[in-house]
């Protein structure tokens, strides 16, 4: 059976990135009938804390990305590492280091400035049994670092193709600290073996982590699992994607009103692309259809403009009351949710969603450009006041108001043949009245159809914001 496995750090949010890998593990879980693992790295303790493992599992689980095991802590598993590094010390497979940071350090200076290249100098491997033994009465620190043979190191990776290493150019490197942390090579193989893990795909940048791990799988006489490296996300520049570049962290995509579905469908376009082309696709057909081999080797870059023109297609493909639903807690946090759904209004809160759904782009937009059906407009945009905040304008609406202070038909045909009729009389272009009486009723210049939208409100409501308006106007903006 398939094993896959995610295996975030939590040392700072999950990283739309790493969304991206785990997506990609899940659904070759899926595909193939495997399982799908959630291993927290968290050995270092410094950088980790139990808040980020919480943002973790809440972005996997909003996502809808469920694991069949874990998640498992390293922090939990020393004893473990520290089991499988005695065993690489008793093959004669690795060996104990007594050198101190500071000692290390000096001879690398001095290597440098001896134009030499640096790396681990096996001091520790070459000590004779007394030198040993005088670092072990001195209650000397002890590290343990692998043996790395002679030879290369060559794996299949299945994205990339043959991958080969010089195993000269790896050092002797540490596989666990002398803290009893194991570093995370060495954890990360015990782990994978200990866990079954038969495919490992992670981000291009752990490729040259590869060779190093072969040569542990080596060294303990074990299989390597198969290999598969994601090419990066990039940013518009083209270089790693990353804070600069705007939001990365996946809960900021719930915040800002992003729904999962899309996003999962947009992240998965994000460097494999489907046979047929088409790119809105439910979770069903990108299981069936994903593969691998239509993963490109180069990065993708990063287009909001696509993720947001995607979310809105979703907004459109959603049911109504579920849409209404969804809105929730951005109404809550904008303090309208009693306005909404109050019970005697959430017909009208259904109508409202309906107008809108075709103009949000995600939900939070439903709160900026339609803040405006619930409270009366706090301030008018700069291209409205620019346009119509003149004298004549506020004639215009002032003259219109009386007529509709007189009439108690409210629908839509109604007022449109109210207002035309105002513009008729007063002799000017009926948008010289509509949209002035847009900027009153919404603050803004543009929206749904005025006359659809005016409909949605109250006589009250329409008389009072044309009054403000005016009094705006005449105070000068
Ligand atoms: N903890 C590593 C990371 O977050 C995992 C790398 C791996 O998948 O082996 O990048």
């Amino acid at each position: 059976m398939n094993r896959y496995r995610i295996a975030p750090s939590p040392t700072g949010y999950l990283h739309i990135g790493t969304l991206r890998t785990a997506l990609f593990n899940w659904i070759l879980a899926k595909k193939y009938q495997g399982k799908f693992i959630l291993r927290i790295e968290d050995t270092d303790i410094r950088r980790s804390s139990e808040e980020m493992v919480n943002v973790i599992i809440e972005s996997m689980k909003w996502v809808g990305l469920d694991w069949d095991e874990g998640p498992y802590f390293q922090s939990e598993r020393k004893e473990i590492y520290k089991k499988y590094a005695q065993r690489l010390l008793d093959k004669g497979k690795a060996y104990y280091c007594y050198c101190t940071p500071e000692e290390i350090q000096s001879r690398k200076q001095k290597a440098i400035s001896e134009h030499r290249a640096w790396k681990y100098d096996r001091r520790c491997y070459n000590l004779s049994p007394g030198e040993k033994e005088k670092f072990e009465s001195e209650g000397r620190k002890k590290a343990i670092r692998i043996f790395i043979p002679e030879g290369t190191t060559t794996f299949e990776d299945i994205i990339h193709g043959k991958i080969t290493r010089e195993n000269t150019e790896i050092e002797d490197f540490v596989i666990l600290k002398s803290d009893g942390m194991p570093s995370y090579n060495f954890a990360v193989v015990v782990d994978d073996y200990e866990m079954g893990i038969t495919d490992v795909l992670r981000g291009d940048d752990h490729i040259s982590n590869t060779p190093k791990q072969i040569i542990l799988y080596k060294a303990f006489g074990w299989q390597p699992p198969k290999f598969g490296h994601l090419p990066l996300i990039l940013g518009r520049d083209k270089s790693k994607l990353s804070k600069r570049h705007g939001a990365v962290a996946v809960t900021q995509y719930k915040k800002d009103g992003y729904l999962p579905e899309a996003l999962i469908n947009y992240l998965v376009l994000l460097g494999w692309s489907p046979p047929d082309g088409k790119e809105i696709l439910t979770i069903k057909e990108i299981i069936e259809n994903f593969s691998l081999k239509r993963v490109n080797k180069k990065g993708a870059v990063f287009d909001i403009d696509k993720l947001n023109w995607m979310n809105s297609e979703y907004i459109k493909l959603m049911k109504i009351d579920e849409l209404a639903n969804a809105l929730v807690p951005f109404l809550e946090e904008a303090g309208l949710y009693q306005d909404a759904y109050l019970n005697k209004r959430y017909k009208w809160y259904l109508q409202v969603v309906e107008m809108m759904r075709e103009r949000i782009k995600t939900l939070k937009d439903f709160i900026t450009l339609g803040r405006f059906f619930f409270r009366d407009p706090e301030e008018y945009s700069e291209k409205g006041k620019r346009k119509y905040f003149k004298q004549e304008f506020a004639n215009h609406l002032v003259y219109l108001r009386e007529k509709l202070a007189g009439i108690s038909d409210f629908s839509k045909g109604h007022l449109e043949t109210i207002t035309r009729e105002s513009a008729e009389e007063l002799n000017i272009h009926p948008k010289y009245i509509i949209h002035p009486l847009r900027l009153a009723v919404t603050g803004l210049t543009f929206g749904p159809g005025l006359f659809e939208l005016i409909e949605l409100f109250d006589k009250e409501t329409i008389i009072r914001r044309i009054d403000k308006m005016i009094i705006a106007i005449n105070k000068g903006g």
